[in-house]
């Protein structure tokens, strides 16, 4: 079933939350991770958008 808050890409815009962060209404603000199908259990990390470029590259262990 399709999310639609982020519509499956995991992240919402962090300015309208009721927003998929990418797409045609993605305003190109910071995102933040849907809290409907990607809030990680605490001690985790939210997964990442296809096609993100991570910031966290360096942060050894982050990809699977
Ligand atoms: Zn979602
Ligand atoms: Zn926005």
């Amino acid at each position: 079933m399709k999310c639609l808050l982020c519509e499956c890409s995991g992240w919402v815009c962090e300015n309208h939350p009721d927003q998929p962060r990418e797409g045609e209404h993605g305003c190109g603000g910071a995102g933040v991770p849907c809290p409907t199908c990607n809030s990680p259990a605490e001690g985790e990390r939210p997964r990442l958008p296809p096609g993100f470029k991570t910031v966290l590259d360096d942060e050894d262990g982050y990809r699977h």
